[in-house]
């Protein structure tokens, strides 16, 4: 077992719910950013997910003096030069647009094209309030599909297809979903890292 307790730094519910049903069976608590009081919204100005996630996590950890972990994570498509990627959360509309205008606008760009090849990537760090820093990257290849499918999930679950599955991440559901997916690739390779840090 694993063990600590750390903020959250985001305010997207479905990343919230799947940080914990990930790590809370290793020992590991999750306090989001608004439980906390530092609801605060940090600018992702970051070229990388590895930038933008130490970007969030470091913010709230100065915020709140204390240990912080953040993710940064996207889908990337060949058919787009691997984007949006970095921009998921900005793709098309733009953070009004809602993840159906999103998904939909994604499955207009990709009409008529056969290469369908796609992947998730999830890159978290954790932030301690003595300047430590831990890091971790999860990756989920797979494929968008040519028409929505399910109701499960957030963002563009419904259109992608991870690779060995007939199904949208949508449609296989939250226990496929958090065994497979680049979250619940990159959360195992953290609580490995949170492991030697605590026995340092
Ligand atoms: P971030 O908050 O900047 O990391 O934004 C991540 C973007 O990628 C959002 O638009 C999400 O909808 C999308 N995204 C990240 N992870 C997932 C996922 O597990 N499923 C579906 N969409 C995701």
């Amino acid at each position: 077992m694993t063990g600590g307790r750390f903020i959250l730094a985001s305010g997207n519910k479905g990343k919230l719910r799947e940080f914990r049903e990930i790590l809370e069976p290793m020992g590991i608590e999750i306090i989001s950013q608004k439980e906390a009081g530092f609801d605060l919204d940090v600018a992702e100005t970051g070229q990388t997910f590895e930038e933008n996630a130490f970007l969030k996590a470091s913010a709230i950890c100065a915020a709140s003096g204390l240990p912080t972990v953040a993710d940064d994570s996207g889908l990337c498509v060949k058919a787009l030069d691997w984007g949006p990627g970095v921009h998921s959360a900005r793709f098309g509309g733009g953070k009004s647009w809602t993840d159906q205008q999103k998904y939909m606008y994604l499955l207009e760009r990709l009409a008529g094209v056969t290469d369908r090849e796609a992947k998730f990537v999830s890159c978290i760090c954790c932030v301690f309030p003595n300047g430590d820093v831990l890091r971790a990257r999860g990756e989920c290849p797979g494929r968008i599909l040519d028409a929505p499918q399910g109701t499960g999930g957030f963002g563009y679950d419904p259109v992608f297809c991870p690779e060995g599955y007939r199904e949208s991440f949508a449609s296989l559901g939250e226990d496929v979903k958090n065994h497979i997916s680049h979250r619940a690739r990159s959360l195992a390779a953290f609580a490995k890292e949170l492991e030697k840090y605590a026995d340092r």
